[in-house]
């Protein structure tokens, strides 16, 4: 895409971000902008760390992996795995990644605390919540959540930081606000016993707005930086 474009996208979220955590009495750096390049090719994401973001959000492996490897001579990249994860996918997730936010499941965080090699600093995690209650999405339940964190928390080469949602898309701010709000009620939970859990990975291009005003301190925008996607069958 076109650098101008780029970077009056970056800076118009930038202010978005500044706004949303100013209404909130919340610091401008409490919030993490996270960009979701997801079926972008590596140049945008070069023009991107150019204009001085750090943070890369990918879905899709092998996609990322291809990324990740053209854009090895930039340092002080961070990327996040943020996709739907199946269990033989983990060895190059712990071995590639700094963050993965869509973990939902024990299998895939024992085996990614298995194969995290242990020359890299530990994996950070969240843990995906199905806020929304839908069947077809991803995440633990809100009842299985404490069971699924309190056996995560002392596996070793991982650090459990907070939980990520992708709640129904609605245009309604109030409908927004209740999805946001359920997932910060049930961090809060964790933190009685874990206070050390200090991430909420939630808001996208159309949410984050919401998903700040309730306490996210990671906002994963894709579209409102790089542009409209072709749709993809895999994508969401
Ligand atoms: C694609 C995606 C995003 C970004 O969504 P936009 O609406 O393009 O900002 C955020 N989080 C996850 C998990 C995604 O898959």
């Amino acid at each position: 895409m076109e650098s101008d474009t780029l970077r009056l996208n970056i800076e118009s979220v930038l202010e978005r971000v500044r706004l949303a955590a100013r209404k909130s009495q919340r610091p401008d750096q409490a919030v993490q902008l996270l960009a979701v390049s997801k079926t972008r090719p590596a140049e945008d994401i070069r023009r991107a760390a150019a204009l001085g973001l750090s943070d890369f959000g990918e879905n899709y492996l092998q996609e990322a992996l291809e990324k990740i490897d053209q854009l090895r001579d930039l340092d002080g990249l961070r990327w996040h795995f943020i996709g739907p994860i199946q269990s033989n996918k983990t060895r190059l997730i712990a071995e590639h990644f700094h963050w993965v936010h869509s973990v939902d499941r024990l299998k895939i965080a024992q085996r990614l605390s298995d194969q995290r090699p242990a020359a890299m600093p530990e994996l950070q995690l969240c843990l995906q919540v199905n806020i929304s209650g839908e069947q077809s999405k991803s995440g633990v339940s809100l009842e299985q959540l404490p069971e699924l964190a309190h056996a995560v928390l002392p596996l070793p080469r991982l650090r459990l930081r907070g939980l990520m949602a992708i709640p129904a898309a609605t245009a309604d701010p109030d409908v927004q606000r209740a999805a946001f709000a359920a997932l910060r009620g049930a961090l809060q939970q964790l933190q009685r016993d874990a206070p050390q859990l200090d991430t909420l990975s939630m808001g996208m291009s159309g949410d984050l707005e919401a998903a700040i005003a309730e306490g996210a301190t990671v906002v994963r925008v894709g579209t409102d930086i790089f542009g409209p996607r072709q749709a993809t069958a895999a994508d969401g």
